[in-house]
């Protein structure tokens, strides 16, 4: 990936003149068959951004109670784009066409705000890293276009939905008004976004990047890496699938664990049995090389990725027998 950075060709990406971003975007557009893509530094950034492209201050986004977007992101829903929540409570994250539909707000009655937007998150970063059952955003597809919402889908993961369930990207270009994908969390390089949609959306979106300090000069460089990870690391993603696995299975043996989400992908969150200090369990792995994130409520997250190969497996699984 290094030597593909390297390689890249660059230019001033504000003026549209990046060789390496440009064949990111397109490549990635033309993948899940939509019209444009808008390379950012972040996530976060382009979930922002399709969220100001989608609504005005005042209107509502529907989303789950553990949507990144509203749980991880500083509260900007509210700071760039002056819109209002409506949380939903799904399972783990997954909520239903019908919780949508029993949740639009009346147009015609001034009380309400006006429902603009539906975000779901696929994978589900605090559901476990698990997949939604594309039967269910179609359905839901199917509610926003007789409503006339927008339909966004915060893709950090979605790749790693893609290879577990056998699903192509065109099925989501489909579904799905904005996409935003992340290539820096399992497919491994060390920043950049991009944000798929209309022509029409995107252009929005690249002044809303401006406005956000987003513009970026020659971003080429991190754009290659992306070229890199989509050529390179999307199907060795399975491998980090059949590693959680592993770690779920001895997890479930643990005494001091008393439970786990159902892994899926590459994402495992377990709870500690009660009287067991995360900050102590944290720093025992610690010692081992081994870093996991406290989730609150006895919660622990391990995330795999590149960098973890299943030879790590075994002093991984060491470390936690050790741990008393
Ligand atoms: C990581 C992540 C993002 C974006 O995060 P950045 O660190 O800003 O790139 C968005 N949504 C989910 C679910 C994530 O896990």
């Amino acid at each position: 990936m290094l030597d593909a950075m390297m390689r890249a060709r660059v230019g001033d990406d504000v003026f549209g003149e990046d060789e390496s971003v440009n064949a990111l975007q397109t490549k990635l557009a033309e993948l899940f068959g939509m019209e444009a893509g808008l390379f950012c530094p972040t996530g976060t950034m382009t979930n922002q951004i399709a969220i100001k492209v989608h609504t005005q201050p005042g209107e509502e986004v529907i989303c789950d109670q553990v949507a990144h977007i509203y749980l991880n992101e500083g509260g900007g829903i509210a700071f760039n784009s002056g819109a209002s929540v409506r949380l939903l409570r799904g399972d783990n994250g997954r909520f239903t066409a019908e919780q949508v539909r029993e949740n639009i707000n009346r147009r015609d009655d001034a009380h309400q705000p006006v429902t603009r937007l539906v975000a779901i998150e696929n994978t589900v970063n605090r559901g476990g890293g698990c997949c939604w059952d594309f039967s269910e955003i179609k359905r839901i597809r199917e509610v926003c276009t007789e409503q006339g919402l927008a339909f966004h889908l915060d893709g950090a993961r979605l790749f790693n939905a893609l290879v577990a369930r056998g699903e192509t990207p065109r099925q989501y270009g489909e579904a799905f008004d904005t996409i935003s994908i992340c290539l820096s969390k399992g497919l491994g390089t060390p920043s950049g976004s991009v944000l798929l949609g209309r022509k029409e959306h995107i252009k929005k979106a690249h002044r809303f990047r401006k406005v956000l300090g987003g513009g970026w000069r020659q971003a080429g460089y991190l754009a290659a890496a992306g070229l890199h990870a989509l050529d390179h690391h999307v199907e060795r993603l399975k491998e980090d699938h059949a590693n959680a696995k592993v770690l779920e299975r001895e997890l479930q043996s643990l005494r001091y664990v008393t439970g786990v989400l159902p892994v899926e992908t590459n994402i495992v969150i377990f709870k500690l049995a009660p009287g067991v200090s995360p900050e102590g369990f944290l720093a025992h792995l610690k010692k081992h090389d081994i870093r996991a994130a406290g989730f609150g409520s006895q919660m622990i997250r391990v995330v795999f990725h590149l960098d973890v190969a299943s030879s790590h497996l075994e002093p991984i699984v060491a470390a936690l027998r050790s741990f008393a």
